[in-house]
């Protein structure tokens, strides 16, 4: 709750990436950190990391982490449980006595939201090695470079390089998160596994009609390009539904649309659209996103109209560590709780911390799957069952 006040007083809760409040909730986290006797540094992409020498000169670390920053208008748990119930559990280790074998690293990734700058998880992505020098460049509206803005909270853009982690760094990565959804709400359970992070594919898409007269045109002459665009949005919830009527979660949205020319008096001539599709089965995304697109060209075609399809992304699914996940399960087991294996179709900082090492993560349940708005919300019970799976998980990890 703390973390979670350092908000734009007006827009609770929002601690926008390289914002004053993410500087000041940044400061706060550093004092925590400190205060239970972590190494707290930067490293040059931004990351603000909290180390613990373990027991052992074992010579890699395991990483627990997630973010600070939120989305405008945000919840108070979206990141923040991640950061804070790591600390809770090395905190738990020290006052017990229990020094780990291994080093922990406690990470808050910079920007796992879309920032400004149009780019999200921009700390993970960099320890990833995945940050391209060219999207340094990228300006926010006020024309700040990426790079500066980088700089601003302690990076050094020039030597990124730096942060970037090979494969085979870290002796894992656990990372718990709010689910977002409702299934383990539905099932009363406390503890989610997450078996993979949802693969994104995006398609633009445009319609291609002609503009006429709204008023002088008869409706049998007409070639309306959003008339043709609301049935392929149609085709698509009604494939995708049928879709998950039989396998692997497969979701597909039309979230951006536009209109030329977009006047009360002129049939629409083209639509421009984005198609996204995301699954946690590969195969499954690419043959779905592949049937959608033969529809659409048959619609479009009965209609005497084109569309173009213009590939924008298409990533592959991230799945979890078998040990991560053993690791996760055994640690519920000891706690009593039983868990439940699911899928992530929002993403996460872990997919870039997957390419260091093993990852895995743990889901709470959210009231009402609500999230990215202020209702967000987890109980206390639900937080601390939380942190003991981590803390459980942790140690058994430690055993390696
Ligand atoms: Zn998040």
């Amino acid at each position: 709750m703390r973390l979670s006040e350092i908000t734009v007083p007006d827009q609770p809760w929002t601690r926008r990436s390289f914002s004053p409040e993410f500087n000041r909730g940044r400061q706060w986290l550093t004092e925590e950190f400190k205060s239970v006797g972590l190494n707290v540094s930067t490293d040059t992409a931004g990351n603000l990391i909290g180390r613990l020498n373990g027991s052992a000169k074992k010579n890699l670390p395991i990483m627990i982490g997630s973010h600070s920053d939120t989305v405008p208008f945000g919840g108070r748990f979206d990141g923040i449980l991640g950061v804070l119930s790591g600390l809770e559990a090395i905190q738990t280790l020290k006052e017990n006595g229990a020094l780990p074998a291994h080093d922990i690293e406690l990470v808050d990734f910079l920007a796992e939201e879309p920032s400004e700058f149009g780019l999200s998880c921009i700390g993970s992505k960099a320890m990833a090695g995945k940050l391209e020098s060219e999207q340094l460049d990228l300006t926010d509206g006020n024309g700040r470079k990426l790079g500066d803005a980088i700089r601003s909270v302690g990076g050094d853009p020039e030597l990124l390089h730096q942060a970037s982690r090979g494969a085979n760094s870290i002796v894992a990565y656990l990372e718990i998160h709010i689910e977002q959804a409702t299934r383990l709400e539905s099932a009363g359970l406390s503890i989610g596994v997450v078996t993979d992070i949802a693969a994104i594919r995006r398609e633009n898409i445009r319609v291609v009609g002609r503009a006429d007269h709204a008023g002088a045109t008869p409706m049998g002459l007409r070639k309306d390009a959003l008339v043709t665009a609301a049935y392929l949005i149609s085709a698509t919830e009604e494939l995708t539904e049928a879709a998950n009527a039989s396998v692997a979660a497969i979701v597909a949205t039309i979230g951006k649309l536009s209109v030329s020319p977009n006047a009360a008096n002129a049939v629409p001539g083209e639509v421009e659209f984005t198609l996204e599709v995301r699954s946690g089965d590969d195969a499954k995304l690419k043959a779905h996103t592949d049937g959608l697109l033969k529809r659409y060209r048959d619609i479009a075609q009965s209609r005497e109209q084109a569309v173009h399809v213009q590939q924008v992304s298409c990533g592959t699914s991230t799945k979890s560590a078998a040990k991560v996940m053993r690791a996760i399960e055994t640690a519920s087991q000891n706690e009593g709780l039983q868990t439940m294996q699911l899928s992530s179709g929002a993403g996460h900082d872990a997919v870039y911390v997957s390419h260091l090492g093993p990852a895995g993560m743990i889901f709470v349940p959210c009231r009402d799957g609500r999230s990215h708005t202020p209702e967000e919300w987890v109980d206390e019970v639900g937080c601390a069952r939380g942190a003991q799976v981590l803390l459980g998980a942790l140690l058994e990890l430690d055993k390696e």
